[in-house]
Formats: structure tokens, C-alpha cells, sequence
């Protein structure tokens, strides 16, 4: 591209990221964008960082990459209880390519607007490498913040939509109907809403179910039976007829950005009338014990499984 028909950096913020905020009192354009929080309310605020050959590959659907860079954050302000009220966006870009960032622009704006988020601010530079970070914030009534501390023994765990299928899109991607699971997934914000004060712990299933359900045991201190075949995932495991495969996916494949979370028995009814209510499965796959932080996994005849942890970006092959 010549660069002298290039767009400068402030003509590309202006015409492809500032739309005027909703709730913000100033958006993009100053030096700092100002939010206010309600009256009793506290900021969760979130970060994720989506990285081209690492997290995306190269060439990938622009329009999808602005989805999921907004939608991987928004997932963890539900599995805080938090609503989404704004974001801040930092892309470092090889060129400005217009057709790219007009589709990548209306993926995250398609999002944002369906939650309510403003986009009110951000950072952009030239990079090799495609960079995408977003920072979102979003409200939480004082004190009923969803921590992945908050487990007790007697829970039972729940989990949201069905799993694996990511995982399964990232190592069959000619299975067509996976691709949305992988490259545009839905933050669960009205769930996570709703399990406030329900709900005693909660994380977004982004490095696979037996990963992350460790991290809720690790800091509430105590154990977990799940059962395998409880589990829900997708149809097309069921045609595929690959136990392994399916077990992988399912106990450690990541991106599904399901909740997981623990709620005592006594709320089992309501769980089951919200779940019609929000027309989204959710499914009781175990129970929380006292004792040391370790995940028990049983097959259907009660054997436990071997399983490995969530994915680990410094140890794990890239
Ligand atoms: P500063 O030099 O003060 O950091 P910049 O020149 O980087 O300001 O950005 C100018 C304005 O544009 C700021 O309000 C900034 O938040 C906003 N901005 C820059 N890049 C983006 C982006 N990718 N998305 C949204 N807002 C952006
Ligand atoms: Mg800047």
C-alpha cells in the first residue's frame, strides 16, 4: 500500500472507533476517558490480550476477531456477576487496511451494542504481528461480586451450554457448525447476572472444564467429584465416535466460555426455572467436598479418569 494514501492513525481511530458513548461522561478523543459508577455499585475490570499465530490464525475473519476480542472479556465480567458498561480496545496493526477494519470495527461494535458497552477509548500502533487488547469494566452491586473463592463443601457444580465444542473446531475445522463455538463465542452476561447471590463461586470456562474448575478449588480449598458422562457437550461428538478426542476436548479443551460455577442444593429448582427462563442449558455435573484442592473425574462406572489441566501458554506446546 502507498502510505501516503494511508490513513494516519487519528483519521482511523475517528472513523472506525468513535461512536458517541451512552453512559460515559467523556468517550474517545481526550487523553482519558471519564466513567462514573453508580451509587453502590463496585468497577470489575478485565483485561485479555488476543495475539495473531498464538490465539487467531493469520488471515483470520476480521469481523470475527472484533467479536471474540470484545466477547473473551465480557465473558469474564459474567463470570463475576458483573454488568458491562465500557471498554478500552489497543490493536497493534501491520497496515491501515480499510476493508479490514471496517469488518473488524462492525464485529466489536455488533457486540458492544448488544450489551450496552461503550467503547471509550484505546491505543494504536503499527505492529508485525497482529496485537488485540481490550480492557472492559463493567458494575457490580457491592459485596455480591461472583469470586472463584466463594465454594463450600455440599455445592453442586453447574455449568452452562454445552463444552468441547472449541476445542473440537480448533482440530476438525471442516465441521462447519463448530466454527461459531470457536471464532465468535457469546459471553453468558445474563447468566451471570442472575447468579447473584445464587451462586457461591464462579469462573468462565476459558482453558478447558478440569483447569478451571482447579482454579475455583484452589482458592476456596476444597474438592470435587464431577461426573464424565454428565457432562453436557456438543451433538457432533456423538457421530464422531472418538472417545478420546471427545474426552480431551470436553475435560480440557478451552474457548468454550461456558460458566462453571457452585450453588448450594437448596437452589437446585430455581437453577432449573432460570435456566428455561434464559432458554440455555444448565446442567449439575457434580459436588464440592471439604478436603485437599483435587478433582475427582468417574466414568460411568464410578472409575476415575485421567485428565490433564487447563492449557498453559509457558509450558504447554504452542
Ligand atoms: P494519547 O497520546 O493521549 O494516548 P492517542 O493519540 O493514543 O492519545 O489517542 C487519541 C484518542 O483516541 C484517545 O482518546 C484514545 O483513547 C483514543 N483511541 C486510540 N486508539 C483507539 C482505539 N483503537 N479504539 C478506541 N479509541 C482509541
Ligand atoms: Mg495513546
Amino acid at each position: 500500500m502507498d502510505p501516503r494514501k494511508s490513513l494516519s492513525e487519528f483519521q482511523l481511530v475517528r472513523r472506525f472507533f468513535d461512536r458517541s458513548p451512552n453512559r460515559a461522561v467523556l468517550g474517545v478523543g481526550d487523553d482519558c476517558a471519564l466513567v462514573r459508577p453508580d451509587a453502590g455499585l463496585e468497577l470489575a475490570v478485565t483485561t485479555d490480550m488476543l495475539i495473531e499465530g498464538r490465539h487467531f490464525a493469520a488471515g483470520a475473519d476480521p469481523r470475527a476477531l472484533g467479536h471474540k476480542a470484545l466477547a473473551v472479556n465480557l465473558s469474564d465480567l459474567a463470570a463475576m456477576g458483573a454488568a458491562p458498561r465500557w471498554a478500552l480496545l489497543s490493536i497493534g496493526l501491520p497496515a491501515a487496511d480499510e476493508a479490514w477494519l471496517e469488518k473488524f470495527s462492525a464485529g466489536f461494535y455488533a457486540l458492544a451494542e448488544r450489551f450496552g458497552v461503550d467503547l471509550v477509548g484505546g491505543d494504536t500502533t503499527r505492529s508485525e504481528l497482529l496485537t488485540l487488547n481490550v480492557v472492559a469494566m463493567g458494575e457490580v452491586p457491592a459485596g455480591l461480586a461472583l469470586y472463584r473463592s466463594g465454594a463450600r463443601a455440599g455445592d453442586d457444580i453447574w455449568v452452562s451450554g454445552e463444552l468441547g465444542g472449541a476445542a473440537l473446531a480448533l482440530r476438525r475445522p471442516e465441521i462447519a457448525e463448530l466454527a461459531k463455538r470457536l471464532h465468535e463465542p457469546e459471553p453468558r452476561i445474563e447468566l451471570g447476572e442472575r447468579l447473584r447471590g445464587f451462586a457461591h463461586a464462579a469462573i468462565d470456562v476459558s482453558d478447558g472444564l478440569a483447569g478451571d474448575l482447579q482454579h475455583i478449588l484452589e482458592r476456596s480449598q476444597v474438592a470435587a467429584t464431577v461426573d464424565y458422562e454428565r457432562i453436557p457437550r456438543s451433538p457432533v461428538f456423538a457421530a464422531l465416535k472418538d472417545p478420546r478426542l471427545e474426552q480431551e476436548c470436553i475435560l480440557s479443551g478451552g474457548d468454550d466460555y461456558e460458566l462453571l460455577f457452585t450453588a448450594p442444593e437448596r437452589e437446585r429448582e430455581s437453577l432449573e426455572k432460570l435456566s428455561d427462563e434464559l432458554r440455555l442449558p444448565l446442567t449439575r455435573i457434580g459436588g464440592i467436598a471439604s478436603g485437599a484442592p483435587r478433582l475427582v473425574v468417574r466414568d460411568a462406572a464410578g472409575n476415575p479418569l485421567s485428565h490433564r489441566g487447563g492449557y498453559d501458554h509457558f509450558r504447554d506446546p504452542g
